[in-house]
């Protein structure tokens, strides 16, 4: 058998609280010591020799993939922009400036319940649109904040667009940028394969929307929850749609959760968010 003897002087030399011997450093006689007993048949734990692991994805990563990240709330935050210069447009008989606002800097999402929020078919449909394709979805346009809208397009017909509620998106597929026919379909199909909506003809057949006041050349299509607009190269150019594509508009209709149509007020786009 052997002993080893294990002085402890420094713990009881720097925790000391009396005032002798503080001059020495070490509190010389508060030392204790005790004997560690340890036998011959001792011997070192075998320690397995390390394993490359992969680090579990965190939240935001589940459903992504090296080509895009899953979306969230986080990518229909507005555009705006304080460095944005000042836009002169002529109305009537006046020039009108028209100031971009911060940005997501200065004022949040919509809120609901206290919280910011988007409407969860949006985060749905444009992840299940990237995991079908395996390309980004590219969101031009989420939330715009009433100046923000106004500085994107500031025509009438802007006016009351379900933008400024978080209730549409634009947006197009990196790599499919000129295919949007294809993207419909897959908006078709997210309702045609998920359960929920199964059995559920409203959702499940599309309509088109063939009134006069459509500002696209194709007829948008419609189902009970969304409108969706097709803009060919030419349509729909606004400061966040600067790109040269054609693109997706997404509005939502109804509102799942609180089974009530979804439609612009000026009151939710004034009064229904945060400004920092
Ligand atoms: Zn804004």
């Amino acid at each position: 058998m052997f002993r080893l003897f294990i002085a402890i002087t420094a713990i009881g030399g720097l925790l000391s609280c009396s005032s002798e011997d503080t001059s020495s450093g070490f509190g010389g006689q508060h030392q204790k010591g005790e004997y560690v007993y340890r036998t011959h048949e001792e011997s070192f734990f075998k320690i397995a020799p390390p394993q490359p692991q992969t680090p579990s994805p965190y939240p935001w990563e589940k459903g992504s993939s090296k080509n895009y990240l899953k979306i969230t709330k986080e990518f229909f935050r507005c555009k705006g922009s304080n460095l944005n210069p000042a836009r002169i447009v002529q109305e009537k008989d006046e020039m009108v400036r028209y100031y971009d606002c911060g940005g997501s800097d200065k004022h949040s999402l919509p809120l609901r319940g206290g919280k910011e929020f988007i409407y969860p078919i949006f985060i749905d449909l444009l992840n299940y649109i990237q995991a079908q394709t395996e390309k980004r979805v590219v969101i031009t346009s989420g939330h715009r904040c009433p100046e923000h809208n106004s500085y994107v397009d500031p025509t009438p017909g802007n006016r009351f667009s379900k933008h400024m509620v978080g209730a549409e998106v634009s947006f197009y597929v990196q790599g499919l940028e000129n295919q949007p026919e294809r993207i419909l379909k897959l908006l078709q199909e997210y309702y045609k394969k998920t359960s929920k909506y199964q059995m559920k003809k409203e959702y499940v057949d599309f309509q088109r929307y063939e009134k006069e006041d459509v500002t696209t050349a194709m007829s948008p299509w419609y189902n009970k929850e969304i409108f969706v607009k097709i803009f060919n190269k030419k349509e729909g150019r606004n400061f966040d749609n600067r790109h040269p594509y054609p693109y997706l508009s997404i509005q939502v209709r109804f509102d799942e959760d609180t089974k009530e149509k979804v439609i612009y007020t000026w009151d939710k786009a004034n009064h229904n968010y945060l400004r920092h």
